[in-house]
């Protein structure tokens, strides 16, 4: 995809947390928006956990979260936000998981479903990843395949006016062997706007924050012809 990337109509992210659709995919949201891609975002957490700092209880967090996440899909041009509300660190890939991610396929039919890769465990010898995220890119796969296009996998849905619907292609983010690079070189510092939207995870007062962000997004970019890239693994359904 470093030549000509396809152009979507609609993409649906799947995420654990508030932010994590900002790591992971908001250059391309950025990008992909501004020739008309409609992007949803499905935050399946609550976000509640996501803090060091006693002043900021769940109760303060929450609200606060949300609160940024939508700032974050504005300033992207990021069409919609959907909280699940499942208790953040808690997350497994349960089958309330999964239909209530099946709904959100079901309401929006995206053409195309960006989750994490669950199979990421831990990577660059530095960081495990959260098992939240796993359990996120988990349900996610298994409501693309084969809930929500299995006419009787919930019949709940099917009583919601929800008629099955098939996903073609899925992103996957976080993927140790990714297929496609995203030429984020327009869209770096509309992420690193966004990520600075999340003031309760992101103090992006300090000056090493947009560094990192960048950092990553150069060695994304290694051995392919641009400077900053958001890289994924693409799966085609035939
Ligand atoms: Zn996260």
């Amino acid at each position: 995809m470093t030549v000509a990337e396809p152009v979507y109509g609609k993409v649906m992210v799947i995420v654990a947390h508030p932010d994590d659709a900002e790591f992971g995919v908001a250059g391309t949201a950025g990008k992909w928006s501004r020739v008309g891609t409609q992007f949803v975002y499905v935050i399946c957490t609550d976000g509640s956990k996501g803090t060091d700092d006693p002043e900021l209880t769940p109760d303060i967090l929450v609200p606060l979260r949300q609160k940024e996440q939508r700032a974050a899909a504005a300033v992207l041009g990021v069409h919609e936000v959907v909280f699940l509300g499942h208790e953040d660190g808690t997350l497994y890939p349960t089958l309330e998981l999964r239909r209530d991610i099946s709904r959100q396929i079901r309401i929006h039919q995206p053409d195309v479903v960006f989750c994490p890769d669950p199979t990421t465990r831990y990577s660059r010898g530095e960081y495990i990843n959260h098992p939240d995220h796993r359990a996120a890119g988990e349900a996610a796969l298994n409501a693309v395949f084969p809930d929500a296009r299995n006419r009787w996998m919930y019949p709940e849905l099917l009583a919601e006016g929800l008629p099955p619907f098939a996903v073609r292609e899925v992103y996957l983010m976080q993927s140790l062997a990714p297929t496609v690079w995203v030429d984020i070189g327009d869209t770096i510092d509309l992420k690193l706007r966004a990520l600075a939207e999340h003031k309760s995870q992101v103090d992006a007062t300090q000056p090493g924050a947009a560094d990192m962000v960048r950092g990553w997004a150069r060695l994304n970019a290694e051995g392919q012809s641009m400077t900053y890239a958001e890289v994924f693994k693409r799966i085609v359904l035939r």
